[in-house]
C-alpha cells in the first residue's frame, strides 16, 4: 500500500476529503500536524507532531518516522507547511518543488523580485519596515497602491491606499494586526516587514494547476466575477470555466507557466492568482500548494476522452495520484461549469445563528451549503480576519448559471450577528 504524508494545520473538514480519496485509492495516509493542534486533537495518535515554524526540526522528525514507515509522496495543505513538504521530498529523493522555491513562493517580496528578474510584468514595489515613517515614504510612491504583509495569506492584511494619509493609517493597522496572538504564535521572521506596490487595475483570475516535472498542467482557470478594487480584498465567488476570450486564457496559462519556472516550482500542486489588464497578465502569486479551504470541492475530474468511465475524481484524489507518481495529464475537469462562494463576513460580531440553509440548498444548481463558522464565534472581517462564514457550491451548464445559483442561494441565508459586548473592566474597583 503506497503511503502519502499529509502536512496540515488541523485535521477536520480540510483533510476529510483526502481521507475519502485515500480510502478509494488504497493509499495509507500519514499526518504531520502543527503540535498545538495535535494537543487539541489528542485522538489522532497517528499524527507526527511538528512545529511548522521550526522547519529543520520538523523535517528531521518526519524523516525519523519515514525510516520506519517509508513515504511514497508528500502533500501540503495551506501555505505554512509547503517548505517542510519540499524539504522532506528532497531528502527522500522524490520529485517535488525545491525547498528554496517553496520558500520564495511563500514570500511576497522574494516572489516579486524573481518575477521581475525573469522579465514578467510586475507592479512597481518597495519593501518597507512598518516602523518607518509612512508619511515620508509616500513622497516616493504613486497612488493607488497596495500595502501587504510579506507572508500572510487569504488577503489578510492586504489594503489599498489612495493617499499618504491612508498609507499612514494602513501602517498602523498592519502593525496592530501583526501583533495578534495567532500571528505571533506562528513566529515568522517576516512579521515586521511589508511590501508596498502599485495597484493593478483589471480582472482577477485564479489558476489551479499541477506541475509535472517542470510542465504546467492547468486543472482549472477560475474567474473572480466580483470586482476586487479594495480597500480590502475579500474573496467571494470563483467560477470555472472562465468567460475570458481564449487568447486571454492562453496568455494567463503561459504567464503562470513562466512564473512557476521563474520561481523554480517544478513538481506538485500550484495555485496562482493574477490580474489582467491592457498591460498584460500580472501574476500576484504562485503558491506551492493546492487551492485552500473547502474550495477544492468545486473541482471534479474525468479521464481524458472517456468521460463516462466511472465516477468523477475529486481534486484530492488527483493530488494523491500525482503524489505517488502518476501523471495528471490524462485527467481533465468535468464538462459542467462549477462555482464556489466563500461566504463573506458582513460585519464584526458574534455569530448567533444561521437561517435559510434549507432554502439555499434548494436553489437549482446548488450542490451544497456549508457553514464553517461556529455559533458564538467572534466573526472578524478583513483585513484583520482569517476565515469565512462558510461555502456555497453550485454546478450548471455554464459559468454564469453557476454564478447566479451561488448568489441566489446566498440571498436566502440570514445571519444573526450580535455586536460584541465590551469587556467590563475590574468590577471590584
Ligand atoms: P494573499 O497571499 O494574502 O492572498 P495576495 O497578494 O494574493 O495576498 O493579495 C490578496 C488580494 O489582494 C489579491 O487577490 C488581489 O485581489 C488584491 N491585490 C493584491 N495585490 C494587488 C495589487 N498590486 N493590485 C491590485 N490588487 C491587489
Ligand atoms: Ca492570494
Amino acid at each position: 500500500m503506497p503511503r502519502v504524508l499529509l502536512l496540515a494545520t488541523t485535521t477536520g473538514y480540510q483533510t476529510r476529503a483526502f481521507e475519502d480519496a485515500a480510502e478509494r485509492l488504497g493509499i495509507d495516509l500519514l499526518y504531520a500536524i502543527d503540535r498545538c493542534n495535535v494537543l487539541e486533537d489528542p485522538w489522532r495518535d497517528k499524527a507526527i507532531a511538528i512545529r511548522f515554524y521550526d522547519e529543520p526540526a520538523a523535517i528531521d522528525a518526519i524523516l525519523e518516522v519515514a525510516r520506519q514507515t517509508p513515504i511514497d509522496g508528500v502533500l501540503a495543505v495551506g501555505d505554512r507547511p509547503t517548505v517542510i513538504a519540499a524539504g522532506v521530498l528532497e531528502a527522500i529523493g522524490l520529485p517535488g518543488h525545491p525547498p528554496g522555491a517553496a520558500s520564495i513562493a511563500r514570500n511576497k517580496l522574494l516572489t516579486r523580485e524573481r518575477l521581475r528578474d525573469a522579465g514578467l510584468p510586475v507592479p512597481p514595489f518597495v519593501p518597507v519596515e512598518l516602523s518607518e515613517n509612512a508619511h515620508e515614504l509616500s513622497r516616493s510612491l504613486t497612488f493607488p497602491a497596495v500595502v501587504k504583509p510579506l507572508a500572510l495569506s487569504g488577503s489578510r492584511g492586504v489594503m489599498r491606499v489612495d493617499s499618504s494619509a491612508e498609507l499612514v493609517a494602513a501602517f498602523y493597522r498592519l502593525r496592530a494586526l501583526l501583533q495578534a496572538p495567532d500571528i505571533r504564535a506562528e513566529r515568522r521572521d517576516t512579521d515586521d516587514a511589508a511590501i508596498v506596490e502599485g495597484f493593478i487595475a483589471g480582472r482577477e483570475f485564479a489558476l489551479e494547476g499541477l506541475m509535472n516535472h517542470g510542465a504546467l498542467h492547468v486543472l482549472a482557470l477560475f474567474d473572480k466575477p466580483d470586482p476586487l478594487d479594495g480597500p480590502f480584498f475579500e474573496e467571494t465567488v470563483y467560477v470555472t470555466p472562465s468567460a475570458a476570450p481564449p487568447e486571454v486564457q492562453e496568455a494567463i496559462a503561459a504567464t503562470v507557466a513562466r512564473a512557476a519556472r521563474a520561481l523554480d516550482l517544478r513538481h506538485g500542486p500550484i495555485h496562482a492568482e493574477c490580474r489582467v489588464n491592457a498591460g498584460g497578465v500580472f501574476v500576484l502569486e504562485v503558491a506551492a500548494r493546492p487551492i485552500g479551504g473547502l474550495c477544492a470541492r468545486a473541482l471534479r475530474f474525468v479521464k481524458v476522452g472517456d468521460a463516462s468511465a466511472g465516477p468523477p475524481c475529486s481534486l484530492e484524489e488527483l493530488l494523491l495520484r500525482h503524489a505517488i507518481g502518476e501523471s495528471s495529464t490524462d485527467w481533465t475537469r468535468e464538462s459542467a461549469a462549477s462555482g464556489v462562494m466563500m461566504i463573506p463576513i458582513p460585519r464584526r460580531g458574534i455569530l448567533r445563528r444561521v437561517d435559510g440553509l434549507d432554502e439555499a440548498r434548494r436553489v437549482a444548481g446548488v450542490d451544497d451549503v456549508r457553514i464553517t463558522a461556529k455559533s458564538d464565534q467572534v466573526l472578524v472581517p478583513l483585513p484583520e480576519g482569517a476565515s469565512y462564514l462558510g461555502f456555497i457550491f453550485a454546478r450548471a451548464t455554464d459559468a454564469s448559471g453557476a454564478d447566479r445559483a451561488l448568489r441566489t442561494a446566498h440571498r436566502r441565508l440570514v445571519f444573526t450577528i450580535d455586536p460584541e459586548v465590551p469587556v467590563l473592566q475590574s468590577r471590584h474597583g
